[in-house]
């Protein structure tokens, strides 16, 4: 298997009847950076800055972050990369941070975007550091936990106020900037255009969208096996925000666990998706999948049994189904 997929890196990311599917991977730390090369990944869609804060035992400083973005940007030789604003709270808890407070939900409170708003002294050293180590580069950053659109134009007057401030210093800044919104929480699918205006591009945080749109809690073993996310509806909102992409010409990509698995990877792609990142084991056998698959087929399947699954039968058994047929 290792060696097909080896085989596999150097061949174009497309379906069997040759549509591109950017595959990315998800990293977090400068050890996850070799991966890129050796998993054949497109970019890094999904780079999770806080573990530097986790791993760490008081806050990174300034150079320290500006060191790692750097670092990771020039191991990227040129491929496109994501980097996500500290997500910290909820079950990502620093022990060193003084103002953390006791939550009796932590999923559903004080974490993330909501989080570094109100410290904004966080974001804003983060943000400089990003734009320094950017320099001459694309920066590309998206926002984690949104919850209202406002909280993205809070944000970008913050990155504002930073480009200015670097400006005036003469700091080389990035080529261009583009401002992303993770889809993680259910509100936002209720003003998607709106949403899809507001942003250069948009990144479905599945593992926290499922967790709210099914209200089950994404750590609890005893729950794991309940609900389904190849459920019809949980792809009807996955269709809903792919669509609306599309409508408004924004990017949309994907970049929790569904991304990784090759059965929900196929439905994600026969829903619209057209980049998805993923952790870096997951790129060849996604990618294996992907070559092999007749998407028109499954676009086909999707208009048939999308609103109304054949026999009544589970859409995890259809897909599957349509899978092994195949
Ligand atoms: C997600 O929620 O799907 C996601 C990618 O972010 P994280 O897993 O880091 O919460
Ligand atoms: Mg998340």
């Amino acid at each position: 298997r290792q060696e097909v997929y080896r085989e596999l890196r150097k061949k174009p990311s497309v379906t069997k009847d040759g549509v591109q599917v950017d595959l990315l991977m998800n990293a977090g730390l400068a050890v996850d950076l070799p991966q890129l090369a050796e998993a054949g990944a497109a970019g890094i869609g999904l780079f999770r800055t806080e573990l530097q804060f986790m791993v760490a035992s008081t806050f990174p400083r300034a150079e320290a972050q500006e060191k790692l973005y750097r670092d990771v940007l020039d191991a990227a030789r040129g491929k496109p990369v994501t980097f996500r604003t500290i997500d910290i709270g909820g079950d990502k808890v620093l022990p060193y941070f003084k103002g953390a407070i006791q939550e009796e939900n932590p999923a559903l409170g004080w974490r993330a975007i909501r989080l570094t708003l109100d410290r904004p002294g966080l974001l804003r050293t983060q943000i400089r550091a990003l734009l320094k180590a950017c320099g001459g580069r694309e920066l590309k950053l998206m926002l984690p936990m949104v919850t209202e659109l406002g909280e993205i134009a809070q944000a970008r007057e913050i990155i504002d106020r930073e480009v200015r401030h670097l400006s005036r210093f003469a700091h080389h800044l990035p080529t261009s900037l583009k401002l992303g919104a993770m889809l993680e929480v259910p509100s936002l699918l209720f003003q998607l255009d709106d949403l899809m205006k507001a942003v250069d591009f948009v990144s479905v945080g599945s593992n926290d969208l499922f967790q709210f749109v099914m209200a089950v809690d994404r750590g609890n073993t005893q729950l794991s096996n309940r609900f389904d996310t190849l459920s019809a509806p949980f792809l009807r909102v996955l269709k809903q925000i792919a669509d609306a992409g599309v409508r408004n010409h924004t990017p949309v990509t994907l970049c929790g666990e569904l991304a990784g698995k090759p059965i929900s990877a196929m439905a994600l792609i026969g829903l619209g998706y057209r980049s998805i990142s993923m952790s870096p084991a997951s790129i060849g056998p996604v990618k294996a999948m992907l070559t092999e698959l007749p998407l028109e087929e499954l676009e086909a399947f999707f208009a048939d049994n999308l609103m109304a699954p054949a026999h009544g039968l589970p859409m995890r058994a259809l897909l599957q189904a349509f899978a092994d047929d195949r």
